[in-house]
């Protein structure tokens, strides 16, 4: 448990949740800020700072469980679809440091994330960056 994060603070009850699933492993609770209605987080109760610093053994805890939470979320909210998102580090937009899934349910034309920025790599570029990724894979 980190004394200074609000997350661990929820996970072991320390500051109240609306929780919508908990086991051993993980806690699930409607997010205080949504960008639409059934916005929920899906949290391990241990304290970890981002994706790559989590363990082979939680990532599974919450993969047992994250369709489960999306299906009865998007059931629940009659959504046509949902985003699951994951924000790591300032620079992606992660504000509270311990890892935590959005499961944000999405409807057509509801106006959230309207922009996706995507671009075109110039000839040779993408083949460069994939060869530089491959270098540094830490099996
Ligand atoms: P991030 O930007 O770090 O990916 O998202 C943090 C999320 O946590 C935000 O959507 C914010 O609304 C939510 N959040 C922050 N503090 C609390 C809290 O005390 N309770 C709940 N339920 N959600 C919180
Ligand atoms: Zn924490």
């Amino acid at each position: 448990m980190d004394q200074d994060c609000i997350f661990c603070k929820i996970a072991s009850g320390q500051i109240p949740s609306l929780k919508i699933f908990e086991n051993d492993h993980i806690l699930a609770f409607i997010d205080i800020g949504p960008v639409s209605d059934g916005h929920t987080l899906v949290i391990p109760k241990q304290h970890y700072g981002t994706l790559d610093q989590m363990t082979p053994e939680i990532m599974a805890e919450i993969a047992k469980v994250l369709p489960m939470l999306a299906a009865s979320i998007q059931k629940a909210m009659k959504s046509e679809g949902y985003n699951v998102l994951c924000n790591n580090g300032s620079a992606a937009g992660q504000i509270v440091e311990h890892i935590h899934f959005h499961i944000i349910p999405r409807n057509a034309n509801d106006g959230i994330f309207k922009k996706w920025p995507s671009f075109q790599y110039p000839d040779g570029k993408a083949e460069q960056i994939a060869a530089k990724i491959r270098e540094n894979l830490s099996l």
